[in-house]
């Protein structure tokens, strides 16, 4: 596979308060271990900012001046129960979104077969009109919007691994059926969210495993439903919202998955893309709070993303 690494050059000007488990080193971190030699044949690309109107896309009309407006001239400002905003965080959003949309140009243009966005924050907790979780701009979302409206994707497949459930994701398709989104999360756990009841338009499908299932539940969830769905659903392009907070190191949760699982579930991901969509994924950064855990996990997504 051509597989694209698009880095974000400015990822340490989002601020959070000390001791924030969503914090700046997390991107150093993934940036080392894909420095490593066995990722030579990656293509690399520095995010470029992305338009932050495109937030439009999926937010409320007044959200984007509503973040801006919630800006500190200095410090940082809280605008949710764990959710921080900095003078500089929306330039950190627009070169996440950048980065996502510069991929998705990558891999809809066929210059690349896949791409991963090592991007800062997470999205998939922002919901139309709400910051919440860590996410200021539901960024997936947007890349998911902007493949439609620029490139004419009919079925966009969301699938979305992060141990918490992507309630921001969920929100803005929930009775949109040209996208499917599918989430594997513990439950119960924040943001409390996922029932597998929740079904939207027949287009969202939620896995919930309990604390402590591990690998083996995690496998049979997607066996059993996750992977038939997607593969039913027969996208145009499938974008990942790939956390790593289901590692057994992480400490936000008790999912107790180890490396191997996440190379597991990417590879099945891209049997589905190969068979549906011409290998077309794009995959985006979410969670992942212990720094060798997210190292091990994003290893093992990125090295499957590359040699199949
Ligand atoms: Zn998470």
């Amino acid at each position: 596979m051509t597989t694209l690494l698009v880095s974000q050059p400015n990822f340490a000007d989002h601020q959070t308060p000390p001791g924030h488990p969503e914090r700046a080193d997390r991107i150093k971190a993934v940036d080392e271990a894909l420095a490593a030699p066995a990722f030579d044949d990656l293509l690399r690309r520095d995010a470029p900012y992305g338009d932050l109107m495109l937030a439009d896309l999926v937010h409320d009309r007044h959200y984007l001046q509503q973040l801006r407006d919630a800006r500190p001239a200095e410090g940082i400002r809280q605008v949710d129960g764990d959710t921080f905003i900095s003078g500089r965080s929306l330039d950190v959003v627009a070169t996440g979104l950048g980065g996502a949309l510069a991929a998705l140009d990558a891999v809809l243009l066929g210059e690349a077969d896949n791409a991963f966005c090592a991007i800062r924050p997470p999205g998939h907790h922002a919901e139309i009109a709400t910051p919440m979780g860590f996410c200021l701009v539901n960024t997936i979302a947007v890349a998911a919007r902007e493949a439609q409206r620029k490139y004419g994707a009919d079925r966009v497949a969301i699938v979305d691994f992060d141990v918490h459930h992507g309630n921001g994701t969920q929100d803005i398709f929930k009775d949109d059926p040209s996208v499917f989104y599918a989430s594997s999360h513990q439950m119960p756990l924040f943001p409390g969210t996922g029932h597998p009841r929740e079904t939207g338009m027949g287009n969202i499908v939620n896995a919930a495993l309990p604390a402590q299932s591990g690998g083996e539940a995690m496998r049979e969830a997607y066996n059993d439903r996750i992977l038939p769905a997607l593969e039913n659903f027969s996208p145009d392009l499938l974008l990942i919202s790939a956390g790593f907070d289901a590692h057994h190191r992480d400490p936000l949760a008790q999912l107790e998955w180890v490396d191997a699982d996440f190379a597991w579930l990417t590879g099945k991901l891209m049997d589905i893309a190969g068979r549906r969509c011409a290998n077309r994924i794009v995959s985006l950064l979410e969670g992942g709070y212990d720094l060798k855990g997210l190292a091990g996990g994003v290893t093992h997504h990125v090295t499957t993303l590359l040699r199949g």
